[in-house]
């Protein structure tokens, strides 16, 4: 069976699942269909007219990007604009086109973890985990039901406690029930008398984006006609999704050593930083590409140096302390220079799920951007 963009898609989802992104943005498939058969994939960080050409020379099938095509809702499907140009060859060539952006970045082992181990960082963990995203399910069985239905909620993803699966927790009481007249009931007769049965609750936690899947497998293995159930809210965070990078290097170095290690890691010859050079750099936090809105997150994880992309000019003033010295050093090492390791990631995922399917990094740099320095040519 040849391999399709919905395996890609349904692979990619168990990584960094689409729920995780941010509201604003706009991720999946973009352009094609999810049964088209996929033996050669282009992987980009952005989608260019010079990716396209790549992949329609080079008979790709899909183009991966991290960087959404489609961001605002397209008016026409016509050469009026870069976008929709873009989207129409794209359709015409067959090609199709999928994004993972800030599900990627959310993702344990995503970007933001990929450039903390690129820039040295051992062990990263996340500056701040996904709240909100952790309900559970609690379900009232027939003692002789209960294991079919929990079988049945694992498979759909209930039951993951950190890097525990399969968790749940039962205990045993007594459930009262009277069928109506319009029943087909699983114990006692239509229009019959209350019935008093021995139950078990079952309680599993569940992403809220596995959600509709559990409960419709739930339902689906539970004998009753209708099933008595809770969801309910925990204040919880879901630890494998998540908010930039942190974490500590090797042995200490001095700012100076660590720009420099910085600019050679990410192939950028110009850092915009505030701090003293001569500082010591120990723990370091990092978000590819715009991360200035976690700067607090960075200083409240006690990060000597914190790395990451688009930071505007008043933004560095939110790292000196009441006398104009720096807390915390901070890196604008570029947004294309902080999430270029994305195409390695995603090539190297999808190769070893998809053996069979050749995935390319793109031979361009994508980024319409570059760097002046004075006295190089
Ligand atoms: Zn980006």
């Amino acid at each position: 069976m040849s391999t399709t963009v919905g395996d890609i898609h349904r692979s990619l989802e168990e990584w960094a699942p689409a729920a995780t992104a941010q509201s604003y943005d706009n991720v999946g498939l973009l352009v094609g269909r999810m049964n088209k058969g996929v033996s050669k994939a282009i992987v980009a960080l952005d989608v260019t007219p010079q990716v396209i050409e790549e992949a329609i020379d080079g008979q790709a099938d899909c183009i991966i990007t991290h960087h959404p095509l489609i961001f605002k809702p397209l008016k026409r499907l016509t050469d009026s604009s870069l976008e929709s140009s873009m989207a129409l060859r794209l359709a015409e060539a067959g090609i199709a086109l999928y994004a993972t952006h800030t599900n990627l970045d959310a993702a344990r082992d995503g970007v933001s973890f990929q450039l903390a181990k690129d820039l040295g960082v051992r062990e990263p963990e996340f500056l701040s985990t996904l709240t909100d995203s952790i309900v559970k399910v609690i379900v009232f069985c027939p003692v002789d039901s209960v294991e079919g239905v929990r079988d049945a909620m694992f498979a759909a993803g209930a039951g993951q406690i950190g890097k525990y699966s399969e968790c749940s927790f039962a205990s045993a009481g007594s459930g009262t029930f009277r069928p109506g007249s319009d029943t087909n009931p699983h114990i006692g007769q239509t229009n019959g008398p209350r019935e008093q049965v021995s139950e078990l609750r079952l309680e599993m936690e569940v992403p809220r984006w596995k959600l509709s899947a559990v409960m419709r497998a739930m339902k689906e293995a539970h004998p009753y006609e209708e099933v008595a159930y809770d969801v309910i809210k925990v204040e919880q965070d879901f630890r494998d999704a998540g908010i930039g990078a942190v974490g500590n290097l090797a042995k200490p170095v001095t700012l100076r050593e660590f720009l420099n290690a910085t600019a050679h890691a990410l192939d950028n010859p110009a850092l915009r930083y505030v701090g003293d050079p001569d500082a010591v750099v120990n723990r370091v936090a990092v978000c590819g590409g715009s991360g200035s809105d976690f700067i607090g997150l960075a200083k409240a994880a006690g990060a000597d140096v914190y790395v990451t992309a688009d930071v505007t000019y008043h933004r560095y003033f939110e790292v000196l302390n009441n006398d104009g010295h720096p807390s915390m050093a901070l890196i604008n090492a570029g947004h294309f220079e902080t999430e270029r390791c994305t195409e390695d990631l995603l090539v190297d995922f999808l190769t070893q799920r998809f053996p069979g399917v050749r995935f390319a990094a793109t031979k361009h740099r994508t980024a319409p951007v570059k760097t002046w320095v004075a006295g190089r040519d």
